[in-house]
């Protein structure tokens, strides 16, 4: 009896520092075993229905990662189904010559570990390695708990993170891949051929109602003109280099600025695992020629400040993954439990108006609207502006964190489950982290991040910048409003802070 070892790929479309791939091509070569790359277009996301969402800029993007991901290997299937009854069903058909071992980077999408269990129930090995969170997930406190604030969880787990190792390229031209023609649901590896299986469909659901966004939204993404777009691993390398030796070393002065737009636009290559986090660090470490492991928090060297403010952001993905893998309900459910039910949002039928405006881009708050108009025409948005539009339309508008939470899922290139539903926890103030209650004020953080209104006019034009608009509630109202909603008006001593 042979064993085959089946390389899962589901968000690692890359051959460095790849755990999984890299230990599933050592042992098929230690053990003589034939090797197989997988790709299953599981049906949540060929189906585009509106309760599992995976939006129209993710289908498209995969389209685009999944060929060229292919041409690397001499053989790679792309199939189509449930994942584990794919593994499930090859395994009785090849019961008789081989044993199947599965080899895939931990998840923590939808249903990923359901769907291990099973596989295991059905007597495949499965061997699932640490990728997307480089720190040990059962980092604790002192006393033991889980950590619930940022800058605690950042110095306890900094030196695990500079000090993770990087896996060299793994080595699939040493293996015997494995041969039969015979597998089921092949699927051409050609962009037209993965994008005729997606539905084109742009529906959302949000406290049961759905919500055409084709006929909502004026404009449906037109990805390949954008210059932020990429989808290999080589152009996302690339990117980076070039932004380590520009802008790097600048980030901390120009990260917030919406004029600017100096950030490294990486979030879609780590979000798809076209770069792994360690190996941005290490590009970081061996450019500087430091290893950034002891830091002095209170005196950051001048010149360092850029790089450590960039491996702390790195960091904040990582405290939402660890807080995600933790608490899976805070999908749904809001980390501080004094609020959970306690919010007084809007009534629905006042909510879908206000949600329909605000991702119509049409709040009549010109910051907001710009922001909005970026991403229905980008599939991509600026941390400012996210931070912006998270607190306006939760705050100001009174409209359930959860809904726009499912807006950024349906839209977002670069949407990380645990990075998105931390932002939108943080910006209702209901997550992680919880003081103070943060209300953003549009107007001020216009001021403060697009003086010139270059952003604004970028994305709304410069008649549109120039119209008159009335914003759909004045700020000083939203604001009054909003400190009610939260139960807040009476108690003084919970600090409110203004941006
Ligand atoms: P850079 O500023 O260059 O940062 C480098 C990397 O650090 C990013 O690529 C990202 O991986 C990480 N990072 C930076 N800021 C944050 C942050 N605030 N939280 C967590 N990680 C961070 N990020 C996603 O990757 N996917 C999402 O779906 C997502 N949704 C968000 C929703 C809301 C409401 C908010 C407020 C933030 C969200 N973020 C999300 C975090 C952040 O906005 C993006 O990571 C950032 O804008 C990506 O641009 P960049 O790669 O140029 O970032």
């Amino acid at each position: 009896m042979k064993e085959l070892c089946i390389y899962w790929t589901r968000r690692d479309f890359r051959l460095n520092d790849n755990p999984a791939l890299f230990e599933c091509t050592k042992h098929c070569k230690k053990e003589a075993a034939d090797f197989l790359p997988v790709f299953i277009l599981e049906d949540y996301m060929t189906k585009a229905e509106a309760g599992f969402q995976f939006g129209y800029a993710s289908r498209y993007l995969l389209s685009k990662i999944i060929p060229e991901f292919y041409k690397k290997f001499k053989k790679f299937h792309i199939t189509k189904g449930k994942g584990a009854e794919f593994f499930i069903n090859l395994q009785k058909k090849l019961k008789e010559t081989h044993t199947v071992s599965i080899f895939v980077n931990d998840d923590i999408y939808i249903d990923f570990h359901k769907q291990i269990k099973k596989i295991q129930s059905h007597g495949i090995k499965c061997n699932v390695f640490n990728d997307q969170l480089t720190i040990p997930k059962d980092t604790k406190t002192s006393t033991g708990s889980y950590y619930s604030v940022f800058t605690p969880f950042k110095k306890n787990v900094w030196q695990d993170f500079m000090n993770a190792s990087v896996l060299p390229q793994a080595k699939i031209n040493d293996v015997k891949y494995f041969n039969d023609t015979e597998l089921p649901h092949k699927i051409e590896p050609k962009f037209e051929s993965i994008w005729k299986m997606f539905s084109k469909k742009r529906i959302l659901q949000v406290d049961g109602f759905e919500i055409d966004l084709d006929q909502e939204l004026e404009y449906k993404q037109d990805f390949d003109k954008l210059d932020n777009f990429y989808y290999t691993e080589e152009e996302c390398l690339k990117r980076f280099q070039k932004y380590l030796k520009s802008e790097l070393s600048n980030y901390k002065e120009n990260r917030d600025s919406l004029e600017k737009d100096q950030t490294s636009k990486m979030s879609l290559g780590l979000a798809w695992g076209l770069i792994s986090a360690r190996t941005l660090k290490k590009e970081i470490t061996s450019y500087y020629k430091n290893d950034f492991n002891n830091i002095n928090w209170f005196n950051i060297n001048q010149k360092d400040t850029g790089v450590v403010h960039f491996l702390t952001e790195l960091i904040w993905r990582e405290f939402y993954k660890y807080l995600m893998f933790h608490n899976p309900k805070l999908m749904h459910q809001e980390f501080q439990e004094k609020f959970r039910g306690r919010i007084k949002w809007v009534s629905k039928k006042e909510s879908i108006k206000r949600f329909t405006a605000w991702i119509q881009g049409k709040t009549g708050y010109k910051v907001v609207d710009a922001a909005m108009t970026q991403l229905a025409k980008t599939g991509w948005m600026h941390n400012r502006s996210r931070m912006i539009v998270a607190s306006v339309l939760t705050k100001n508008l009174g409209v359930d964190w959860r809904w726009g939470q499912e807006y950024f899922r349906a839209m977002l290139l670069d949407l990380d489950e645990a990075s998105n539903n931390g932002g939108w926890q943080w910006g209702a103030s209901v997550g992680a982290d919880p003081k103070p209650i943060r209300i953003f004020n549009p107007y001020l953080q216009a001021k403060n991040y697009d003086p010139n209104n270059i952003y604004q006019t970028k994305w709304l034009g410069k008649d549109g910048f120039l119209s008159e608009t009335k914003p759909l509630i004045e700020h000083a109202k939203a604001r009054n409003e909003a400190l009610n909603r939260y139960g807040l008006s009476s108690q003084k001593h919970i600090p409110v802070r203004d941006y």
